[in-house]
């Protein structure tokens, strides 16, 4: 994360060195080590972070927060919209937050708002949201949305989505996903 023979910026003379400390951290009574990254000058010893380096560390303590508070970490913020299809301009544009907020949510720059978290979490388990968002915004999808596990894997729908055009897919995929939300009612009540 340093160029190697880096100036210190401090006195101007010595170079950097690049260590890695092990950070503990405390989040809500729960504690960790983090390795956090920093720089030694050979001739002043003033320790100091470069702006990579504080970047890295800052996505460090975010991913562990997100963790303690029980929210999709980037990783798995990635990993839900590559499962969806789409761009991340276009889950912006979807789901709201702003032209760069998935590339922030997936690098662990920010913590997303719990909302967000809860419709990401959800579009996962249901993708047919992601057909009707994005069609009340006037979106056209690139790709396909993937079809959700339960209709791919349910026998009255398997047959029928492998003889089914494209848009025959996405009404069963509805459908197939609207019958999951009313069997959830049924079972747990509204
Ligand atoms: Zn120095």
């Amino acid at each position: 994360m340093t160029s190697e023979n880096e100036i210190c910026p401090i006195c101007g003379e010595g170079h950097l060195e690049e260590l890695v400390d092990k950070t503990p951290v405390e989040y809500k009574d729960n504690k960790t080590v983090l390795d956090t990254f920093y720089s030694v000058c050979d001739a002043c010893g003033c320790e100091q972070a470069n702006a990579a380096q504080t970047r890295h560390n800052k996505r460090l303590m975010i991913a562990f927060k997100k963790e303690v508070d029980g929210n999709l970490t980037g990783t798995e913020f990635k990993d839900i919209r590559k499962r969806l299809g789409i761009t991340q301009n276009e889950a912006a544009a979807i789901f709201g937050g702003g032209s760069v907020a998935f590339s922030k949510y997936e690098n662990d720059d920010v913590i997303p708002s719990e909302s967000m978290d809860n419709l990401l979490y959800v579009a996962d388990k249901l993708p047919a949201i992601l057909t009707i968002l994005a069609k009340r915004k006037g979106i056209k999808l690139q790709s396909k949305p993937r079809l959700s596990i339960v209709a791919a894997n349910s026998p009255q729908y398997k047959d029928e989505l492998i003889n089914s055009s494209d848009s025959k897919r996405q009404k069963i995929e509805i459908l197939s996903n609207l019958s999951l939300i009313n069997q959830s009612i049924l079972r747990y009540g509204r």
